[in-house]
């Protein structure tokens, strides 16, 4: 059996420091403030942007929310952008992605100012995780995904990880900020040759592919531990699902994290605590 991996307690301690940086800020007159910037009615963002909320206000962060239609033109969605920016009294800011397709993706990623990219999808943030710099922010899953293995004490130095997926929002950012933890780090993706050896031969494996339950015991060992970032919805189970096939893996490897209930819980918190960066930043406290 091994040791479940939850992400309550992760995002729970992650909102006490946030309770705790809101009130220090607030000292300074500053309340930290999340700008939202959503385009129509997308089910799975609505569903983020109530846990995103709830997150905030359970911290005493401020929310200030700007709500376009679906069939919102360029010049309006950008210059909705570039006030959002400019509005002093927004401290960081999450997009919804991927924005409808009129309104030119590319430019999109690239459109908010990397101090207040929470997400950490423009080019300054990802050039501060390339860098190991703090600028900008890493994207909220992968770092969450850090933040895991933080706090159940798992010392990333010299282990060699395998991460299965390259995308810019988890796979890719996140190899780096392993190997800026001083991981040795092998990446997988759909071209790689013989994944099971790549990951069987892992000290750590992260699943990062939205495969639902496809990597079965024939990719594990014993003593391996598991963070599985994948959410899929099954319909034939109606329920959520990880990539990992969690029956068959659980009992090999020595820890794991469960999907619904792992990786998936901290991303809110991440995002909330990038607020808190982002503010203090912004008025030069350490
Ligand atoms: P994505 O953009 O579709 O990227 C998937 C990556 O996995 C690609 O690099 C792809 O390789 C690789 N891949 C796909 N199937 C594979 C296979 N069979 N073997 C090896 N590699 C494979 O997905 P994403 O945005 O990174 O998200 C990945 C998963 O994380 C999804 O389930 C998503 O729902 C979940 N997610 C969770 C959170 C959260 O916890 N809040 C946030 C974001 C995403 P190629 O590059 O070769 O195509």
């Amino acid at each position: 059996m091994a040791e479940l991996l939850k992400g309550k307690p992760v995002a729970d301690a992650l909102s006490a420091k946030v309770r705790n940086e809101v009130e220090r800020l607030k000292a300074h007159n500053i309340t930290p403030t999340l700008g939202i910037i959503r385009v129509g009615e997308n089910e799975s963002d609505l569903s983020y942007e109530r846990g995103a909320l709830k997150r905030c206000e359970s911290t005493g962060v401020q929310v200030k929310r700007i709500i376009l239609p679906g069939d919102v033109s360029k010049e309006d969605f950008y210059k909705a952008v570039d006030e959002a920016n400019a509005d002093e009294s927004i401290h960081g800011i999450l997009m919804f992605r991927p924005v409808p397709r009129h309104l030119d993706r590319e430019r999109a990623r690239v459109a908010v100012a990397y101090e207040k990219d929470l997400d950490g999808c423009s080019d300054g943030s990802l050039a501060g995780v390339f860098t190991n710099t703090p600028k900008g922010f890493a994207p909220c899953t992968a770092q969450a995904v850090i933040e895991m293995f933080d706090y159940y004490g798992i010392d990333l130095t010299g282990k060699n990880v395998t991460v299965v997926g390259r995308s810019l929002v988890v796979g890719k950012p996140l190899a780096l900020l392993l190997m800026n933890r001083n991981a040795t780090v092998t990446v997988c993706h759909t071209r790689t040759v013989d994944i099971p050896s790549k990951t069987r031969n892992a000290d750590i494996v992260v699943l990062a592919a939205g495969q639902p339950e496809q990597f079965g015991k024939e990719y594990f060992r014993e003593g391996q531990i598991v963070a599985d970032v994948g959410i899929s919805w099954n319909e034939a189970k109606q329920k959520i699902t990880g990539d990992v096939k969690f029956d068959e893996v659980e009992p090999i490897v020595s820890m794991i994290t469960p999907v619904p209930g792992g990786v998936g819980s901290v991303t809110t918190s991440v995002l909330v605590t990038n607020v808190i960066t982002a503010a203090k930043r912004a008025a030069g406290i350490e």
